[in-house]
């Protein structure tokens, strides 16, 4: 349950320096806040005073002097105060907590959502990248560690300030006003006496922040997030979609959901007897303690020397609720403060996190040539001795690859699961550089050209494509402005004309329900033909279908193959498949086998060559000869 860093403490310049980089992205992000934070800050706190102040004038005049006149006049000056006060101090909170709620609620999503945005392609797809991004929102869950509390801090250091500053403006008559000569209690205006009393406030204030601090440093160590996900987990099992309510019936869940909800009660990780309850209990429980009575023991002292010299007649009877009250703000201020200061020296370790996920560097080279968009698209690739390693593994997924396509072919790759097909995918895409080895356009290294320019060439649709719960046509056009006519012809020649006919608002009808109570939920076959129609709108020259129809029904898969030159005319298109009989049809096929191409030819010369796609051929055409006798069809 203690948390696993495995790193060092930061020393507390370090701490500092993670804190400031911390405002300045709220800075950057948001600089509206820091003046709705001022703002709001100074009225709320000082307001309070106001009232505070003639409240001491009134009862003074009321137990001295007794002018009616004078009563009257401070009676309406306190209404008129506390109401005006009291307005502003609400108007001014309101409005730095909608400033606060509108700006600051999202900027921590939309700083990760930049940093993902914009991230090399290989850290998205690095394990790591995802494990530090969960380690920071659990952290955030958990007790909003991290940027959120720089900002929360900022916040009520802030109102900390305003609470000291209007105290030590209401108090400082308290150590100046003397107690008059010849009485008995007139060592009280000994310089050394109000010293003395400022150094007590000092001190306590500092003892018990430094106690309550030393208290609640132990939240930092506990991993909270998880006993959270936990309690969610089991508390709300009936009305989460983690759990099937069918399931909870038909295998008497229920049972077991109660047994684990009262172990978790009994052993969890809040439970009295976890390790936060023990803590709770013993040490931490203890600081926290000792800080409470500590500020409660000043407070004591704050009256007797505020009552002695009222006693000794330095002030009137109604300056005792002032300088108590004041003093008293003015010790919650200092301490606040310093409660804030020793969450902020928490809050760096956490924000070590953050950095690490947001320093993640662009490493990918961009260069800076164009490829020019050529109206003959004549282009050229060619795979030159590429080998290629993921980050983080020592296995080669491809090893020495040379191919060489040109446009306006169909290249086949073909083998089996784990060959390296998709992994020749990427880099043609360059969404991974070759560990070694050169990938040319052309004949240059595709590193020279512009990264957004090389990507354009492209269209491709994945193994595990994703469309997204929007209008189809925004689908299809991969934007939120577009061709009407062009998505409407880009989707009847991916076959998936009928069904869009039968839609009840044509491009405009939104995919899935997650969003829109009349979206349509499509299936597998239907999202391939829509995510086909998706690459025919970008008409890019070079056309990457990964296993196109291994969610299509026969009659779909045929469909499409009888259509493809249409689909893809004068296009590259490269085809991906461990199915040898899609592939027939293409110009050229490449065989991989364990990272390497071992062979490459058309359909009709593999297939009179002893090797890789003879045998695989008659491995396959065995299987659906089985397969079609079983279903009453032909091979
Ligand atoms: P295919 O598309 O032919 O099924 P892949 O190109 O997906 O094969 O995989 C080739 C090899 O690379 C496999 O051994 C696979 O386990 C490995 N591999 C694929 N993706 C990753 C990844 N993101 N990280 C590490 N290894 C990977």
């Amino acid at each position: 349950m203690r948390e696993e860093r495995n790193q060092e403490r930061l020393s507390r310049k370090e701490a500092a320096a993670n804190t400031w980089r911390a405002v300045k992205i709220w800075r950057k992000a948001a600089p509206e806040l820091f003046l709705s934070m001022v703002v709001g800050s100074a009225v709320s706190r000082l307001a309070p005073y106001v009232p505070l102040y003639f409240t001491a004038q009134l009862i003074n005049e009321i137990a001295g002097g007794r002018d009616p006149q004078r009563v009257w006049a401070l009676l309406v000056a306190l209404l008129g105060a506390s109401a005006a006060s009291g307005l502003l101090a609400q108007g001014a909170m309101r409005w730095s907590n909608v400033i606060t709620d509108v700006k600051a609620g999202n900027v921590f999503d939309k700083i990760v959502l930049e940093k993902l945005l914009s991230m090399d392609y290989c850290h998205i797809d690095d394990p790591s990248t995802g494990e530090l991004l969960n380690r920071i929102k659990h952290d955030r869950y958990w007790s909003a560690w991290g940027l959120d509390k720089v900002y929360f801090s900022l916040r009520y250091m802030l109102q900390h300030i305003f609470t000291i500053l209007g105290a030590a403006a209401l108090s400082v008559s308290l150590f100046l006003l003397p107690v008059p000569g010849g009485r008995s209690l007139v060592w009280l205006n000994h310089p050394a006496c109000s010293l003395g009393m400022v150094v007590l406030l000092v001190l306590t204030v500092l003892l018990s922040s430094l106690l309550f601090n030393k208290g609640t440093s132990y939240w930092a160590r506990y991993d909270g997030a998880k006993g959270n996900r936990e309690f969610g987990f089991f508390y709300f099992a009936a009305h989460v979609e983690r759990f099937r309510g069918a399931d909870i019936r038909t295998y008497e869940q229920d049972a077991f959901i109660r047994e684990k909800v009262l172990r978790l009660g009994q052993l969890g990780d809040f439970a009295p007897k976890s390790e936060i309850g023990r803590d709770a209990r013993g040490e931490m429980g203890l600081y926290i303690a000792a800080s409470e009575a500590v500020s409660r023991a000043f407070t004591g002292v704050i009256y007797l020397y505020v009552g002695l010299k009222d006693l000794g007649g330095a002030f009137g009877i109604g300056s005792v609720t002032q300088y108590v009250g004041a003093l008293a703000g003015l010790a919650s201020g200092v301490s606040g403060l310093l409660k804030e200061l020793g969450g902020l020296r928490e809050n760096a370790e956490y924000l070590r996190t953050t950095y690490q996920f947001l320093d993640i560097p662009n490493s990918m080279y961009q260069g800076s040539l164009t490829t020019e968009k050529r109206n003959d698209r004549k282009y050229e690739i060619e795979f030159r001795d590429v080998s290629f390693q993921y980050p983080g593994t020592d296995v080669w997924a491809l090893r020495s690859l040379n191919v060489k396509f040109q446009v306006g072919g169909r290249l086949a790759v073909v083998g089996e699961n784990g060959s390296g097909k998709t992994t020749f995918i990427k880099l043609l895409c360059r969404l991974y550089d070759p560990t070694e080895g050169t990938i040319l356009l052309n004949g240059i290294d595709i590193r020279k050209y512009r990264y957004d320019d090389y990507l354009a060439l492209f269209s491709v649709v994945f193994q595990d494509f994703r469309l997204l719960a929007q209008p189809l046509g925004q689908n299809v056009a991969a934007s939120e402005k577009y061709d009407r006519q062009r998505a409407e012809d880009c989707l009847e020649k991916a076959g998936f004309g009928p069904q869009l006919r039968n839609l009840p608002e044509g491009l405009d009808t939104c995919l899935y329900r997650e969003f829109e109570d009349n979206g349509v939920e499509i299936s597998g076959g239907e999202a391939q033909k829509i995510a086909l129609a998706r690459v025919l709108y970008r008409d890019a020259p070079f056309i990457v279908l990964d296993e196109p129809t291994a969610a299509l029904d026969p009659e779909a898969e045929a469909e499409i193959y009888t259509k493809f030159d249409e689909i893809v005319t004068d296009k590259t298109a490269i085809y991906i498949s461990h199915r040898l009989s899609s592939c027939r049809f293409c110009d050229e096929i490449a065989v991989f086998e364990n990272g390497r191409v071992v062979q490459q030819g058309t359909h009709d010369n593999l297939l009179a060559q002893e090797g890789k796609y003879s045998s695989l051929w008659t491995a396959q055409a065995q299987y659906y000869q089985k397969k079609g006798e079983e279903d009453g069809e032909e091979f």
